[in-house]
């Protein structure tokens, strides 16, 4: 465990970049061999407007790292945090420092930019994706990107997590992001019973929804467990049932224009049926 956790202290840059690329790729191979939806899209465009958005998010990761390390330095010398404070055998600080992480640094974040109408604006775009594949994962506006650096960084701080933890965590959230968002299809019983704690494929496809209540629910990024505790699950989906797309944003050209995108948080608000935001 202490060697993990030195593993993903001292992790290069490069190496993180091979895991993203490398989780992408081999996602993106099971995707044509055990697909759950049979898209009728051009897959390769699909990804590359995708990535322009994983890159942008990539970059404001790579910018925002020294803020993340601060946060950690700061939580160290001032023997901050949660984990401090528990004290916990390694194996234990790694878990509870993962899923404080997840809580804080995903799980909030992503409730509230449904919550707050300033945040949705930005998070629209990525529940604008009408074909949900691994390349979804982190199709985030740069504004939202910048929203999530800094709950990453609160919790960090919050937390008190080594370095080495904070590195773990990433990686695995960035695989989880493609992983869950990934159109493959895999046994609903399996999916199912591993959807208790973690959230799995079919589990996050409800969030992808077109209408509300159900985008307004599973918001989880690794574990599910804050969904199932936070009362924000749907029981008894029908994963045939889901249609993706956003009901405010429907017009297929204005889901795959860049420029469009990126202007979504700066248009006239479109409130979706059955929202608490008026227009
Ligand atoms: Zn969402």
């Amino acid at each position: 465990m202490a060697d993990l956790l030195s593993y993903f202290e001292n992790i290069p840059k490069e190496y993180r970049t091979i895991f993203l690329v490398g989780g992408l790729s081999f996602l993106t191979l099971l995707e044509s061999n055990f697909p759950l939806l049979n898209f009728q899209y051009k897959k390769i465009k699909h990804i590359s407007l995708n990535l322009f958005f994983t890159l942008t998010t990539v970059l404001i990761n790579l910018a925002g790292a020294s803020l993340i390390l601060y946060a950690s330095i700061q939580s160290e010398l001032l023997g901050f945090g949660l984990l401090k404070f528990l004290d916990l055998p390694l194996v234990f600080e790694i878990l509870v420092g993962i899923m404080f992480l997840d809580l804080v640094g995903a799980w909030l974040v992503h409730f509230l930019e449904h919550k707050v109408r300033f945040m949705w604006r930005f998070h629209i775009i990525h529940h604008t994706d009408p074909f949900v594949d691994a390349s979804t994962g982190l199709r985030h506006h740069p504004g939202e990107a910048i929203f999530r650096l800094t709950f990453t960084s609160l919790a960090v701080f919050l937390s008190g997590a080594s370095f080495g933890i904070v590195m773990l965590y990433q990686t695995l959230s960035v695989f989880f992001a493609h992983w869950t968002h990934a159109n493959i299809k895999i046994p609903t019983k399996f999916d199912f019973i591993l959807s208790y704690v973690f959230v799995t494929p079919d589990f996050h496809k409800v969030h992808h929804h077109f209408t509300l209540p159900k985008t307004d629910s599973h918001y989880g990024n690794i574990f599910s467990l804050w969904d199932h505790i936070f009362n924000c699950s749907i029981k008894n989906y029908k994963i045939q049932s889901i249609k993706y797309g956003l009901d405010t944003h429907m017009d297929i050209e204005e889901t795959r224009n860049i420029k469009t995108l990126l202007l979504i948080p700066f248009q006239k608000y479109r409130a979706p049926r059955g929202s608490k935001f008026s227009a």
